[in-house]
């Protein structure tokens, strides 16, 4: 039986890319199917779906004053059609959301759509969207992850000097490079992630940290003046503690053993400096957090144990 679906998600997770499979396979079937687009998608020209992955497929670009119903059956009427494929469904109007049922219900043919369902204000992206949640028969999430490895659900926008944005135009192609799919928590604390951040300093904006020892300057992880990758360690005293972003003083403490040497400077450290200072013998490790941790559960390993599924549900455990 014919259906109308809705397959969203957030951006960048792979949508232009999962259509142009799904249109492939139907294709390989000897089929033919018809891709509608809409003009508002101007991203790599007006009637064209293409991926970052470097597939692309023509497509019909409809204006809001277009019936998608009409144009269907017509061209249903031309070549009999398998399926009918909607990319960028948040930029239809509702009319058209109703019409894409009426392929489904008056045509018998299957109808699939894609599109974001947030924008990156949290709320639903266009009346289209609350049309076609409303209407589809079945509902989709392409999977995408977080910088955090957590689902990602919502939005983040933000300026090039890394400051986010709240409000303003929903309705905006071509400036994807300025938006990161997060997961809710990190959507609320407007956190775009280490690599986002990273662009942003390499342009030239965003926090930066220095290494006192040795003065190299690194992009800041969370916008803090103390934490970058693979600088994100303090030296108080004769003790080194680290955090997330040092990976040799990851919550653990390391202190001189000799004394503090002249080169090895009060403030933040980088892991080169400290890697540098127990190469020499220098640094002894004194506690970490995780030394008190219990020890991990081991899985036995059995021909019915799924090792993947057996990891996943670990991890999932302990995020
Ligand atoms: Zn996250
Ligand atoms: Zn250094």
């Amino acid at each position: 039986m014919a259906k109308l679906y809705f397959n969203y998600s957030v951006m960048n997770a792979g949508k232009s890319a999962h259509l142009l499979l799904v249109r492939h396979n139907y294709i390989e079937n000897g089929d033919k199917v018809l891709l509608f687009t809409s003009v508002k998608d101007d991203r790599s020209g007006v009637g064209k779906v293409a991926s970052r992955i470097g597939i692309s497929a023509e497509a019909v670009a409809v204006s809001p004053e277009d019936d998608i119903f009409d144009i269907a059956q017509e061209m249903n009427a031309e070549t009999p059609v398998t399926a009918v494929l909607v990319d960028e469904v948040q930029f239809m109007t509702p009319e058209q959301v109703y019409q894409m049922s009426e392929i489904v219900d008056s045509l018998g043919l299957p109808c699939l759509a894609w599109g974001l369902k947030n924008n990156f204000q949290g709320q639903l992206f266009s009346p289209a969207v609350e049309t076609i949640l409303a209407l589809a028969d079945e509902i989709n999430l392409i999977k995408t992850v977080c910088h955090c490895g957590k689902r990602a659900t919502m939005i983040l926008k933000y300026n090039p000097d890394g400051s986010i944005v709240r409000n303003g135009e929903v309705v905006e192609t071509g400036g994807e490079s300025r938006y990161v799919s997060v997961c809710r928590a990190h959507w609320k604390e407007g956190n775009i992630g280490p690599r986002a951040r990273k662009a942003v300093f390499d342009a030239g904006y965003g926090t930066r940290v220095v290494c006192q020892s040795c003065e190299t300057v690194f992009p800041s992880i969370y916008g803090d003046p103390e934490q970058a990758g693979d600088c994100a360690a303090k030296l108080e005293g004769d003790k080194i503690s680290g955090y997330f972003g040092s990976t040799i003083a990851d919550a653990c403490e390391f202190h001189f053993v000799r004394g503090v040497p002249e080169d090895a400077k009060q403030g933040v450290i980088c892991d080169a400096c400290i890697r540098g200072h127990l190469q020499e013998g220098r640094l002894l490790r004194v506690s970490s957090w995780f030394d008190n941790d219990p020890p991990r559960d081991r899985v036995p390993v059995s021909t019915d144990v799924d090792i993947l599924e057996e990891v996943a549900k670990s991890v999932e455990e302990r995020a």
